[in-house]
């Protein structure tokens, strides 16, 4: 078990399989993108498989959750899926993608063992989405969203971010759009973890605001938090239900004291928090022959030594070195 000192087990692994992207959304990377990270850098689908393999067997981790980067950009990726449906005992297995190429890989993707997918979707402007992605691929993200539901895996969940000033005011028409098509939407705030380091408290939209919008032209009814467990999002029911929305405050009203997760980049580092500001490096000792006690132990260790919170509201915050393009978001 991956337990901290402060009591949380994660049972939750988010796999960045590259940190390459074919969007440039301004609260991610700068316009001109980033020096991604070169392939030998890269994990090999077998050293991934073999990681998560260990994560599964021997250290209590239920569910994996695929993401970059655009982790369908990784050439490979429905074999992956496949190999770690194999695994005993079997994960829950989910991806989180922009949507782009997902019209041609849903199916496959399904096939393969994907359970589950979240896709983002920020606006439903294709000039907007121009701004805010600094490409024009909106009819693509709704292809690949229309393509997902198709294939089966419903419900497919949509991840926004709201930028003030950009996409700010589009809370409503992104809520009435996923209740129309019967997606499950969740608002997540914008978090410090641009590469270029521009983030504002200011400029974000928070999850009250998130709240006051959609409330003018909705009924929103707080589900049992009960249920909600270590989910991120607060979700409620909207007009009596059943649709939902959740709002994930990771800023204002941040779930550390709940959190079970914990990430492997796609150069095999891991990081028990998305803040972490040190990393656990598993790459070296893998290619270095160590066997599956010595990756357990330094997992193990690296759980271990999570803080209690991600520290954002602190006084001496200090962002973490690398974007959320190469931690995997
Ligand atoms: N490319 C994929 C995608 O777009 O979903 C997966 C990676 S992306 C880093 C995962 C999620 O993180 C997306 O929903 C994205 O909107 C969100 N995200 C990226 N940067 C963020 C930030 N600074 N604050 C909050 N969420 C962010």
């Amino acid at each position: 078990m991956l337990t901290d000192s402060y009591g949380r087990t994660a049972t939750d692994l988010r796999v960045s399989l590259t940190d390459r992207c074919n969007l440039r959304c301004a609260y991610c990377m700068p316009a001109e993108g980033l020096d991604w990270l070169p392939k030998p850098e890269l994990l090999t689908d077998d050293e991934l498989v073999r990681l998560i393999g260990l994560a599964v067997a021997r250290l209590g981790i239920t569910e994996v959750r695929f993401t970059g980067g655009e982790p369908l950009l990784r050439r490979g990726l429905p074999g992956i899926v496949e190999r770690v449906a194999a695994l005993e005992p079997r994960p829950e297995i989910s991806l989180t993608t922009n949507g782009i190429g997902l019209d041609r890989l849903a199916r496959q993707l399904h096939t393969a063992g994907l359970d589950r997918i979240n896709v983002s979707l920020d606006t439903l402007s294709a000039d907007v989405f121009v701004q805010l992605a600094r490409r024009d691929r909106l009819a693509d993200v709704l292809a690949g969203l229309a393509a997902a539901a198709q294939a089966g895996l419903a419900p497919v969940k949509v991840n926004a971010v709201l930028m003030r000033g950009v996409n700010g005011h589009e809370a409503p028409a992104l809520l009435r759009f996923c209740l129309a098509q019967g997606y499950q939407l969740r608002f997540i705030e914008q978090m410090p973890l641009d590469a270029q380091h521009s983030w504002q408290r200011s400029e974000m939209v928070t999850a009250d605001e998130v709240l006051a919008a959609l409330s003018s032209e909705f009924c929103l009814t707080p589900t049992d938090p009960g249920e909600r467990g270590s989910a991120p999002a607060e979700t409620f029911l909207v007009d009596g239900g059943p649709q939902t929305v959740g709002i994930i405050g990771s800023v204002t009203r941040p779930f550390c004291g709940s959190c079970d997760r914990v990430r492997l980049t796609a150069d095999g580092q891991l990081r028990n928090c998305l803040f972490a500001r040190e990393e656990s490096d598993l790459r070296g000792p893998l290619r270095g022959g160590a066997s599956d006690d010595e990756l357990a132990a330094r997992w193990e260790r690296c759980i271990a030594a999570k803080l209690p919170g991600h520290g954002i509201n602190d006084s001496g915050f200090l962002q973490p070195a690398r974007p959320m393009s190469a931690i995997g978001g």
